[in-house]
């Protein structure tokens, strides 16, 4: 079974902001945010080598400093 390293804590994902270059603050996962979606959020997908969406958790990370938001994937482990 293929769980998130995020979701389930086992590590934080630090992420630089591509705007400012601060460090970025991971918030949940898309799905819990899918009411809220914006179509202007900016899709930026550099951390995903292929396209195994069963095993991708995508997640919103919000920059503190310029308010930059992106969404990023994590790749799932296995558990
Ligand atoms: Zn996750
Ligand atoms: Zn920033």
């Amino acid at each position: 079974m293929y769980i998130c390293p995020v979701c389930n804590g086992l590590y934080d994902y630090v992420k630089n902001c591509s705007l400012c270059g601060g460090k970025m603050e991971l918030l949940d996962r898309v799905e819990n945010y899918y009411d809220d979606y914006s179509p202007y959020l900016s899709y930026q997908l550099t951390d995903l080598n292929d396209g195994d969406s069963a095993n991708i958790c995508s997640h919103y990370c919000i920059c503190p400093f310029c308010g930059n938001k992106e969404v990023v994937k994590i790749r799932n482990i296995e558990e």
